[in-house]
C-alpha cells in the first residue's frame, strides 16, 4: 500500500500540519493513519499515568475482544505494539501533558511544559476516566477484583461463575449487572439512595431478574480479602440504619459513571452536560474546524479500545480531508 498523497506542510514555518493529544488506541491510530499519510503529526502522550502513555489498557491484564488477538493480548503489549507502529510511520511522540490550548485562532497553539507547537489541525483523543470510590484497598484491588468495565472483564476466569456486586444506581450500574449475569452466578446491585436513577425499563430489567438483588440505600465501604490475599467479599454500610456487614462476593464493578477528559477545551468548543465533546454524528468534526476528536473523550456510550481506535482512524482521514481543502 502507498501512503495516500499529502498536502504540503509548513513546518518549516513552525506550523505542524497535525497536533494529537492522547496516546490510547484513538490517538495512537490516527498518528498511524496521520503519519503514513505523510503528515507528520506531533503526538502528546500524557503522563499523568505514572508517566506512562497508552492510556486507561495499561492499567488492566488480559485484553481478550480486540480482534486479531485469538489468545487474548495484555493491555500494556497491545499499546505498545500500536505505540511502536505509529513510531515507524514517523508520528513525533512526547511523553507530556498539553497543559494550554488555544483553538480560537488559527494557527491553532498547544503548549505543554516543554514547549509550544503551532498547528493547522488538532485531534483530541484524551479518553475518559473511570469515577471512582476511592475505597481504602482499591489501588491493591484494581483489576485484581476491582473493575470499571464488565463488558471487558465479565467474562474472565476471575468472575465467571462467581457472585459479584456492581455499585450505583442509574443506567450505566443497571447495564452491568444485567451483562454481567450472562457469567456471574449472582449479582448484588448496591444503591446509595431509596431507588434507581435508571431510566424506567433498565429499572424493571433489574428488579424483575432474579439473578439479582438489589441493595437500596446501601454503600460499599471497602474490599475485604481472605488469607491468600484475594478479595472476599464487600464491607457493606446501611445508609439508614447504619448497620454495618460483609457481603460475599468475588468481584466489586463501578457503574458510577466517567469523566471525560475535556477541560482543556472547555469554553473553546461544544461539550455535552456530562463534559463529552459533541462530534458531528457518524463524524470526528467538533463545533470548531480543524479540530477533531476521537475515542472515550466524545463516546459515553460504546467506550470500547475498537470503537476508540475506528474513531481515531476516522479522525485522521478527516484531518486529511481538512487539509487538502484548506491548503
Ligand atoms: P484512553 O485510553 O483513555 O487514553 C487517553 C490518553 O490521553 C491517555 O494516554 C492520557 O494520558 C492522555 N491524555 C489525557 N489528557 C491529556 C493531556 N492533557 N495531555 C496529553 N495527554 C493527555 N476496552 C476494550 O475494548 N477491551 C477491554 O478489555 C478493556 N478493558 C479495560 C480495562 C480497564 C481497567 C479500563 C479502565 C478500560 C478498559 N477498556 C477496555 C476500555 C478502553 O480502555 C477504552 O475504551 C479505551 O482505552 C479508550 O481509548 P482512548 O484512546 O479514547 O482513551
Amino acid at each position: 500500500e502507498t501512503p495516500a498523497s499529502s498536502p504540503p506542510s509548513d513546518a518549516s514555518k513552525g506550523v505542524e500540519n497535525l497536533v494529537i493529544i492522547g496516546s490510547g488506541p484513538a490517538g495512537y491510530t490516527a498518528a498511524i493513519y496521520a503519519a503514513r499519510a505523510n503528515l507528520k503529526p506531533v503526538v502528546f502522550e500524557g503522563c499523568q499515568m505514572g508517566g506512562v502513555p497508552g492510556g486507561q489498557l495499561m492499567t488492566t491484564t488480559e485484553v481478550e475482544n480486540f480482534p486479531g488477538f485469538p489468545d487474548g493480548i495484555t493491555g500494556p503489549d497491545l499499546m505498545d505494539r500500536m505505540r511502536k507502529q505509529a513510531e515507524r510511520w514517523g508520528a513525533e511522540l512526547y511523553q507530556e501533558d498539553v497543559e494550554f490550548v488555544n483553538v480560537k485562532s488559527s494557527p491553532f497553539v498547544i503548549r505543554s511544559s516543554d514547549r509550544e507547537v503551532k498547528c493547522h489541525s488538532l485531534i483530541i483523543a484524551t479518553g475518559a476516566t473511570a469515577k471512582r470510590l476511592r475505597l481504602p484497598r482499591e489501588d491493591e484491588f484494581w483489576s485484581r477484583g476491582i473493575s470499571a468495565c464488565a463488558i471487558c472483564d465479565g467474562a474472565s476466569p476471575l468472575f465467571k461463575g462467581q457472585v459479584l456486586a456492581v455499585v450505583g444506581g442509574g443506567d450505566v450500574a443497571t447495564e452491568e449487572a444485567v451483562y454481567l449475569t450472562k457469567y456471574a452466578r449472582h449479582v448484588h446491585l448496591l444503591v446509595r439512595k431509596d431507588q434507581l436513577r435508571a431510566s424506567k425499563a433498565m429499572q424493571d430489567r433489574v428488579l424483575n431478574n432474579p439473578n439479582i438483588t438489589v441493595h437500596f440505600n446501601t454503600e460499599a465501604m471497602d474490599v475485604v480479602s481472605n488469607d491468600k490475599g484475594q478479595m472476599s467479599g464487600v464491607h457493606l454500610k446501611r445508609r439508614d440504619t447504619g448497620e454495618e456487614s460483609v457481603l460475599t462476593v468475588k468481584g466489586l464493578f463501578y457503574g458510577i459513571g466517567h469523566t471525560p477528559n475535556s477541560q482543556l477545551l472547555q469554553g473553546q468548543i461544544e461539550l455535552d452536560s456530562a463534559g463529552y465533546i459533541l462530534v458531528k454524528e457518524g463524524s470526528a468534526k467538533t463545533s470548531v474546524d480543524g479540530v477533531f476528536a476521537a475515542g472515550d473523550v466524545q463516546d459515553h456510550e460504546w467506550r470500547q479500545a475498537i470503537t476508540a481506535a475506528g474513531s481515531g482512524c476516522i479522525a485522521a482521514l478527516s484531518v486529511e480531508r481538512y487539509l487538502v481543502a484548506n491548503d
